[in-house]
């Protein structure tokens, strides 16, 4: 991945991931289904920030955490 600045990423909990696959529809091309059909951020996409946002919110069970690219020095 190259440094364009902070980007906001995410992070699927396995723990909680049900494989809904609400979050694919909500961002669309910022996760994909693994082959056990549990959620993966995909970290190489140029998903917009606010539909990010829209599917941690949209998990049911709130299995996607944010994550601030600031936060990484
Ligand atoms: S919406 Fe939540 S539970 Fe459903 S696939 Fe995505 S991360 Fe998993």
């Amino acid at each position: 991945m190259s440094a364009q600045g902070p980007r906001l990423r995410a992070e699927v909990s396995h723990d909680l991931c049900v494989g809904s696959a609400m979050c694919l529809s909500l961002a669309p091309g910022a996760f994909r289904l693994d082959a056990e059909g549990l959620s993966l951020f995909v970290v190489d996409n140029d998903c917009d920030a606010h539909l990010l946002r829209e599917a941690a919110d949209g998990c049911p069970m709130r299995a996607i955490t944010l994550i601030d690219g600031q936060d990484e020095a």
